[in-house]
């Protein structure tokens, strides 16, 4: 029977019998006993045996501010005994309307509108939803089409789902679908040979255009992108990328959208990275994780008035789109507080400042012979492992990510291992001294699988 105070044993007997986790492998997934995470604090986790490690991940790319804050459990405590839920349909509440006004702030140019949701895949389909609304009403229902990249992530929903390019996604689910199409990835390690890269930008570029001349611009609604692409592996796309992309998306009346589920709320430095890093102001931007920095789920569609001003119109049409959660009055004072802490403490500029040491000690590693490709940019990190035969290759059959996570996680370190490649965002509060000790382990490490 379940008790209250369960052993650590029955914890992980329940946990790998009744707990199908996200992604997981469905020939061993009762068999698997997967950590349990008990406790939090600052960069730290403790599992159910007590060990400490560095949460390499900050959880999945989303805990900014650290774990375990007290003012966060406070402010979290306080709206639930002020008011734990309202209906978001057709009224409002203090801590939304004050979030709201806070993102139209950080966001860029003239995106204002804020439409809150449950997290980064409801505020990817609203966007998307926003798309099709506004071209029926604009009288152009063939102009749906969503151009993606390959290897892009933009969440787990089914609308979301359809226009992320992972490969190994895409087991058992379908993949063709009219309403998407999918450009190559944008990986400056796998340009051809020889190639420069501008010269890669420009064919990157020009596949777009492309792309969008051949489904016919009448029939493009869309193009969305990570600024850097992350769950895919820390892809940091060639210098004017984006900006260029925005503008073949301008000249054929194609909506841009900058899913910042991950770069933004610090990761790159700053609240969003769309325009002080990537010089673009997008129609809209999707950001979830970092908004709360994990203590609650939010995410919010953020809106330009331009797009805006073509969803309003004199005639009664809704705007059907919305969840039960939406603006959930706790989750946006958690994202108030989060964001009170952020200010307060500078984090923003702290990840301005260590991201130089944090990116040097990364591609120190390239003195390492099994190292492919050392990328990232701010807080963000991927180790990819060499790929024997050509770097064309994503050789999808390596355990590079897993052997190295292994023996980081002996030695206190969480990575987030994808196939060949190893993944880090740390909480955007890590010191100098915390950056050295979790390299020094990734370090040791690597002499190991060498
Ligand atoms: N977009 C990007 C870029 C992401 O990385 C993710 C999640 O990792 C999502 C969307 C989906 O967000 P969520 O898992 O909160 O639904």
């Amino acid at each position: 029977s379940v008790r209250n105070s369960p052993t650590v044993d029955e914890l992980h007997e329940w946990d790998r019998l009744h707990n199908l986790k996200p992604w997981s492998m469905m020939n061993t997934w009762r068999e698997e006993d997967g950590q349990i995470i008990d406790r939090g604090d600052g960069i730290y986790m403790w599992d159910s045996h007590g060990r400490r490690m560095i949460d390499g991940p900050g959880g999945m790319w989303c805990v900014q501010i650290g774990h375990g804050r007290r003012e966060m459990a406070d402010a979290i405590s306080d709206q639930v005994m002020r008011l734990a839920y309202s209906s978001p349909f057709s009224t409002g509440t203090e801590p939304a309307a004050i979030l709201a006004r806070r993102l139209a702030e950080f966001a860029p140019g003239d995106l204002n509108t804020v439409f809150f949701t449950t997290g980064g895949s409801t505020a990817v389909d609203t966007a998307l939803r926003a798309m099709h609304f506004l071209n029926n009403r604009r009288g152009m229902p063939d102009k749906k089409i969503v151009i993606s990249r390959e290897r892009a992530y933009h969440g787990s929903t089914y609308l979301s789902a359809t226009v992320s390019g992972k490969e190994r996604n895409r087991t058992r689910f379908d993949k063709e679908n009219r309403l998407v199409h999918f450009l190559p990835d944008v990986d400056p390690y796998r340009r051809p040979e020889g190639m420069s890269i501008e010269a890669f930008c420009d064919q990157k570029v020009d596949d777009l255009e492309q792309a969008i001349l051949e489904l016919g611009p009448e029939n493009v609604g869309a193009f969305i992108a990570e600024p850097i692409l992350c769950s895919g592996g820390v892809i940091v796309p060639p210098p004017g990328y984006h900006k260029r992309t925005l503008e073949i998306c301008r000249k054929h009346d194609v909506l841009y959208i900058s899913d910042e589920v991950v770069t933004g709320f610090g990761r790159l430095g700053h609240w969003f990275a769309s325009e002080p890093v990537f010089d673009i102001v997008p129609d809209m931007i999707t950001c979830a994780k970092g908004l709360t920095s994990g203590y609650l789920p939010l995410g919010a569609c953020i809106i330009s008035d331009r797009v805006m001003e073509q969803m309003t119109g004199p005639e009664e049409v809704l705007f059907s789109n919305g969840y039960t959660y939406s603006a959930h009055p706790v989750s946006c004072a958690a994202a108030l507080k989060n964001i009170e802490i952020m200010e307060r403490e500078n984090v923003l500029g702290h990840v301005r400042e260590v991201a130089p040491y944090f990116q040097e000690r990364l591609r120190s590693f390239e003195k390492f012979p099994i190292v492919g490709d050392l990328r990232g940019m701010g807080l963000l990190g991927c180790i990819e492992g060499k790929v024997t035969e050509g770097r064309s290759s994503l050789a999808l059959d390596s355990d590079f990510g897993t052997r190295l996570d292994t023996i980081c996680e002996e030695n206190g370190l969480l990575l987030r291992p994808l196939i060949n490649m190893a993944v880090f965002s740390p909480p955007l509060i890590i010191s100098k001294a915390q950056i050295d000790a979790m390299f020094d382990i990734i370090e040791d490490a690597l002499e190991q699988v060498s």
